[in-house]
């Protein structure tokens, strides 16, 4: 599954013990699921019926699996009726049998009424209207995690995998879609039957099926067929997803050594949105929303287009990385997670060069998983789950995902790509359409390296936070270069500055020589002797999972010579520099000598990761007077590099300067630049008569800027287009803009529309979240108000954290202690995870501020 930006606060940790009971037992465990679904989109509820062949291991009077929502009518075993019981707490059903199955194969039969969701949960509806102006319902299924329970009865856990046939009934007209490909049939009253093939072995949380008023384009990559499927009207902006698909498809199955094994990929554009997820792995039958699939040329940015790859590139992986072997239990979601996010930018690396993939991944991915590594609110990336709470939880964009991504990383550096992947490639050889734990892909790795993989690895995995070396020394002597390591660990807040060991791999270097190679593994000071002389590197290419500082001499040696570093040591440097001024443990005015080393024609992600630096420094001060002259040192900073590469996009130019032009626009709009607020204003007038009239290249941070300053009258414009646009795509980014209106009276026009019927279920929450972004006081109140409102819009998954989570911007001193009220009044112990953190996201921006503001005034005259 791939998060959406979003979600990154949404997601929470907790530190409660399981209340539950753990995982089904495994006296009877499925073997082939036979299910039919009859759905009736009017009325938002469906009707089921299955036939499950299971294999009874020990005799047993009472079976037990999950469901959750559905109003069972029948059960039966072996066609006897049984009695049933509802666990509506945990989600299950316990069957009680006249007498005990005996081992071997039994079937059990049910027949039930369901649900049909307003949010993507189990089966949900998106409502959307047609280019006429007609309205539409699509219907899909989202079950990662556990929500395949909602749909029909089922072991509803990874590794419980079984076959499944599905049959669906569908409307006229209507086409259907699934795992496996189908075969229709008409019916007298004009509905039509669908018969999908039987999947392999795979678990529950994988089925998939879709239906609508949807059209269909393919493209065959060796056998296989890809397909997209989006609304009416728009396949075309499936081209650049099923091109992608396409070299995908090829790269992984060399890679993998494991030929993809379904005979069709087909990739659903679902024209919704979710506050927690923007495409879901499902075999077969990826689903996306539609702006993570479809490249609108006359709208999108390039920065959009490269997201596409990004998520195809995710979700492709996943399709050997998950659903061929797939982890035994939640606890390792990370194996998914974290494998097919490190894909993303070893792919795009390796496919599409020019985006330097692997040197954005330092500067942007690595930064977010350290962000929250270095808080108390941080755990392991392997943790114990056990309710369906806590499952939620795991889905935890900064450590699960991206530190998940950065330990993956640090692991094929430090072996080798080729080691790597052969051991990748035994791993997968050896449990495909099986179930596995984090140390059985040690144990393939270490053998296929000969490296100790696990003795280093699961330091990484088993404990939280991030380590930190400090280099001091660095004399030449004889041609080689003497320095010292420290180890110690780096943190925003006392409780992750806690004394803790790792094992760190480690190359250093002078700069241009052979690296030294090492593993420095405890806090005593370690001696290191590097070949040749000049200013050191430590952690060369940012390939391990560390943070550097360095002592006066040799950080200067290396400003002195920045531009001589590759480029992924000049943007681990930069943030590195940045975090240890956060951190206190190295003076602003260090990472100001870092900064002001960046050359005007730097390579566009040092000035697009700057941008964004400077960006969360001036959202740190808020409220405050010191923001302003930040604000007007971004201007001065930042506007010579937009003259530079312009507002127009010029033919030919680098997809990183495009990337940049979006993020200056953005960044220089945000900060109040005069410039770029003239040429949104003239940009939104032509919009009226022209829909086309701002550059795609710069459309989002132009509109972005014009809805942030945007006065009441023209609030009042930007909501008649919203009304009056029949693009469902468009129309949400609209609502999103909405919401993020500086003036505090436009805010609070915008969570009127929360409670009025002009938008729908689903982009309620994202106008919500836009006011959050400018105004986390008035959205947290406002939900809290609302709240029954407000948890109706919300994903049962997201419920917990997500009220929380709007005040988590705030600097006001009142709102920790509203969010703990909010909680104590609401919540019981074990889902305050979210509030929880976000008070300690507050605490921690903070002492941060506090820290940082006598070096940044300084720094801002
Ligand atoms: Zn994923």
């Amino acid at each position: 599954m791939k998060l959406t930006a979003a979600a990154l606060t949404l997601m929470f940790t907790t530190a409660t013990p399981a209340l539950a009971a753990a995982q089904l037992g495994r006296d009877v465990v499925p073997i082939a699921y036979d299910i039919t679904i009859d759905p009736n989109a009017q009325a938002m509820s469906f009707t089921g019926s299955e036939t499950i062949t299971v294999d009874v291991r020990t005799a047993t009077r009472t079976i037990t699996l999950n469901a959750a929502d559905l109003a069972i009518g029948k059960a039966s075993v072996d066609g006897k009726p049984v009695t049933f019981t509802m666990d509506d707490a945990n989600q299950r059903i316990t069957l009680t049998l006249p007498a005990a199955a005996t081992v071997g194969k039994h079937t059990i039969a049910f027949a039930w009424t369901g649900k049909i969701n307003e949010s993507a949960a189990g089966f949900f509806a998106i409502d959307y209207t047609n280019g006429d102006g007609s309205k539409a319902r699509m219907l899909a299924t989202q079950f990662e995690a556990p929500d395949a329970r909602r749909f029909a009865p089922m072991w509803d856990e990874p590794s419980f995998k079984a076959k499944f046939t599905l049959r669906a009934v569908a409307p006229k007209g209507q086409p259907a879609f699934s795992n496996m490909p189908g075969v229709v049939t008409r019916r007298p009253d004009g509905t039509q039957l669908y018969n999908f093939r039987q999947s392999p072995v795979m678990s529950s949380y994988l089925l998939f099926l879709g239906m609508g008023d949807m059209e269909r384009k393919t493209v065959m990559a060796g056998k296989t067929e890809i397909g997209v499927i989006t609304r009416k009207g728009v396949k075309d902006q499936g081209d650049y997803a099923l091109a992608s698909a396409k070299l995908l498809l090829t790269y992984y199955n060399d890679y993998f050594g494991q030929p993809y094994p379904l005979p069709k990929l087909d990739m659903i554009a679902g024209p919704g949105t979710s506050q927690f997820f923007g495409a879901m792995e499902n075999w077969g039958a990826i689903f996306y929303f539609e702006p993570e699939l479809l490249f609108d040329a006359k709208r999108a940015t390039e920065s959009g287009k490269q997201r596409i790859f990004t998520v195809v590139a995710h979700e492709m992986a996943h399709q050997w990385f998950g659903d061929l072997v797939t982890m035994s239990w939640w606890d390792d979601l990370w194996l998914n997670e974290g494998f097919a996010s490190w894909m993303e930018n070893k792919s795009a690396a390796d496919l599409n060069p020019d985006w330097f993939a692997r040197d954005a991944a330092v500067a942007f991915d690595r930064e977010e998983g350290m962000a929250i590594d270095a808080t108390a609110a941080t755990h392991p990336i392997i943790r114990h789950v056990e309710t369906v709470d806590q499952i939620g939880e795991a889905f935890d964009a900064g450590i699960t995902y991206k530190k998940g991504q950065a330990v993956i990383g640090m692991i094929e550096s430090t072996l080798g790509p080729d080691k790597f992947r052969a051991g990748i490639r035994a791993y997968m050889a050896k449990y495909k359409y099986g179930n596995t734990q984090t140390d059985q892909l040690w144990t393939e790795l270490e053998k296929a390296s000969g490296l100790p993989v696990a003795s280093f690895a699961r330091d990484f995995t088993l404990q939280g936070g991030v380590p930190l070396i400090t280099m001091t020394g660095g004399t030449c002597k004889n041609g080689s270069t003497l320095v010292t390591l420290d180890q110690g660990r780096f943190g925003l807040d006392q409780a992750s500055k806690a004394p803790q060991q790792w094992a760190v791999p480690l190359r250093v270097a002078t700069i241009g020589d052979v690296p030294a190679t090492t593993i420095v593994k405890s806090t005593k000071p370690y001696s290191l002797t590097v070949a040749g002389c000049g200013p050191v590197v430590v952690n060369l290419g940012k390939g391990s999972y560390t943070r550097v500082r360095y002592a006066a001499q040799p950080h200067a040696a290396l400003v002195a010579n920045y531009g001589k570093l590759a480029l992924a040591d000049r943007l681990g440097m930069l943030g590195d520099d940045y975090a240890l001024a956060r951190s206190g443990d190295q003076d602003f005015a260090v990472y100001a000598a870092t900064l002001d080393a960046v050359p005007t024609d730097a390579n566009p992600i040092e000035w697009s990761m700057v941008s964004e630096q400077l960006g969360r420094l001036s959202g740190l001060y808020a409220g405050s007077p010191l923001k302003a002259r930040i604000d007007a040192s971004t201007i001065r900073r930042l506007g010579p590099v937009l003259a530079r590469i312009g507002y127009e996009a010029q033919p030919n130019e680098s997809p990183l300067v495009a990337n940049l032009r979006e993020d200056l626009v953005g960044r220089l709009g945000g900060a109040g630049d005069p410039e770029v607020l003239t040429r949104a204003r003239a940009y939104f007038a032509k919009l009226k008569t022209d829909p086309s009239a701002i550059p795609p290249a710069i459309r989002a941070p132009i509109l972005a800027t014009f809805a942030a300053n945007a006065t009441p009258a023209e609030w009042d414009d930007l909501l008649a287009l919203t009304k009056a646009e029949t693009n469902p795509v468009v129309k949400n980014g609209y609502v999103r803009l909405l919401g993020t209106a500086k003036d505090p009276a436009l805010a609070m026009r915008a969570l009127e529309l929360v409670k009025g019927n002009d938008l729908t279920a689903q982009q309620k929450p994202t106008i919500l979240r836009g006011v959050a972004g400018g105004h986390p006081d008035l959205a947290f109140d406002f939900a809290v108000a609302n709240k029954a409102l407000i948890d109706s819009l919300i994903e049962a998954s997201s419920r917990a954290a997500f009220i929380p989570s709007l005040g988590a911007g705030s600097n006001d001193a009142a709102m920790p202690g509203k969010i703990q009220a909010y909680a104590e009044k609401y919540q019981p112990e074990a889902a305050r995870g979210g509030a929880r953190r976000s008070i300690a996201t507050i605490a921690v921006r903070k002492a941060v501020a506090d820290r940082m503001r006598a070096g940044v005034s300084d720094w801002a005259k």
